[in-house]
């Protein structure tokens, strides 16, 4: 099997790559691992910076997303008994839409297979080769057979657990991490949500957001240790503290429903560099990840691939290579950007399992500051919407 630009994951940045690449006249083929029903149910993320959603839209994938998904002007941050709105839109002129990640991958999905796109299902890239000669070669495992996917490029995009970037030799990347001493556990709940915009609380017992996915679903997170067995979350115990920590405002109360799904995802940032090696360019969650803090996981995936698609273009089309020499330079602005973001906004919402009660007073005094002072709130406003430059 020959293409020109091999594509390992079919997550947002593989699906929305393959998708730029036809938009450019050029080939590719996507190997996904997982079944297509398996990845179309996958629940992750679920906001969209205005950036991500123009490029949707501007690429032709926004129909469903103009029709069902959820535009949202601010934020909530609810602490010491208060709520105070972060009025995104006026303060930046631009908004985020709530629009499930699985959403996003239905409906790459099916623009690829109506564009006759070769996206296959099922099929695990096992190793990587050739990167550093003209063409290299992607080994993968198909209905129990051995294949080989031959390309000009390699576009890894799968995920943190993938294959590709364990392709680069050791000694060419540098990695950057984090681990958090907390863990999310995200709930999705058959229930109307009883808030127009997400609301992020910082209790003494930890961490909570109240989100939703459509006027019927909501997703909810508890900030939980590390360590913690979803076994010992009974729904009875989910709902008991999330009230706790929600309903800290006079008045107001949760809408609780039937548990669709609940899972347990450790925090981490991590970051490698650089993310180019020879022929094999890496993108989205393979080469970075970021705390769900700040919404940016998938943001920062579909970032990336705009970038590639156009320095493909430009390689295919004019044979120009300098798009795709700066490709790592210029992601990682961005990456560096909402690495920062996120560490910031995970450090201020969550309290440490031994806290430090000066730690404690340093994020009382922060989120004050962010609800009293235009400048600051502007600041984790543009941040949250996705900066058009960075
Ligand atoms: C459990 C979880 C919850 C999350 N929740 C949030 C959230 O609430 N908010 C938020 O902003 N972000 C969240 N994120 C982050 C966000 O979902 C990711 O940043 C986003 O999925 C990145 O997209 P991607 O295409 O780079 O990687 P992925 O979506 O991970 O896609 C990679 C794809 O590659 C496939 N693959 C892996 N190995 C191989 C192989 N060897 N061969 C073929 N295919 C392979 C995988 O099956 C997968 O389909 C979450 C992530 C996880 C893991």
């Amino acid at each position: 099997m020959r293409t020109q630009v091999g594509i390992v994951g079919a997550g947002p940045a593989g699906l929305m790559l393959s998708h730029l690449l036809h938009l450019h006249g050029i080939e590719s083929v996507v190997l996904e691992c997982r079944s297509r029903e398996y990845v179309e149910h996958r629940v992750r993320a679920g906001v969209l910076e205005q950036g991500s959603v123009d490029l949707l839209r501007r690429t032709g994938i926004g129909e469903r997303l103009q029709r069902e998904g959820m535009r949202h002007e601010g934020i909530e941050l609810r602490f010491d008994g208060e709520s105070h709105r972060v009025p995104m839109t006026e303060l930046t002129g631009r908004a985020i839409t709530v629009y499930g990640q699985q959403e996003v991958v239905k409906d790459l999905i099916a623009a690829r297979l109506a564009a006759g796109g070769s996206v296959l299902f099922e099929a695990e890239a096992v190793r990587l080769a050739g990167l550093d000669s003209q063409s290299p070669v992607i080994h993968f495992r198909r209905d129990g057979r051995d294949e080989q996917l031959h390309c000009d490029f390699v576009a890894g995009c799968d995920g943190f657990h993938g294959v590709s970037r364990g392709a680069v030799p050791d000694g060419v990347l540098r990695t950057y991490e984090r681990t958090y001493p907390f863990a999310w556990l995200g709930v999705l709940a058959a229930a109307p949500p009883a808030v127009d915009e997400l609301v992020y609380a910082n209790h003494e017992r930890g961490f909570a957001l109240y989100s939703l996915r459509s006027p019927e679903i909501s997703r909810l997170y508890l900030q939980v240790p590390p360590d913690e067995d979803i076994a010992a979350w009974p729904d009875e115990r989910i709902w008991a503290e999330l009230r706790t920590r929600l309903e800290t405002v006079a008045g107001w109360s949760l809408n609780e429903g039937p548990v669709l799904e609940k899972s347990i995802t450790p925090m981490r940032s991590f970051v490698v560099e650089p993310m180019q090696w020879e022929r094999l360019f890496l993108a989205g969650d393979a080469v970075h990840i970021v705390p769900p803090t700040g919404a940016k996981g998938m943001n920062l995936a579909l970032a990336d691939v705009a970038l590639l698609g156009d320095a493909f273009a430009a390689w295919y089309g004019q044979h120009r290579t300098d798009l795709l020499d700066g490709y790592s330079a210029a992601a990682l602005r961005r990456v560096w950007r909402a690495q920062h973001f996120s560490w910031w906004m995970t450090s201020m919402l969550h309290r440490l399992e031994k806290d430090d009660p000066y730690e404690a007073k340093l994020r009382a005094a922060t989120l004050r500051y962010v609800v009293t002072s235009p400048a600051y709130a502007t600041s984790l406003a543009e941040n949250y919407v996705g900066l058009p430059e960075v």
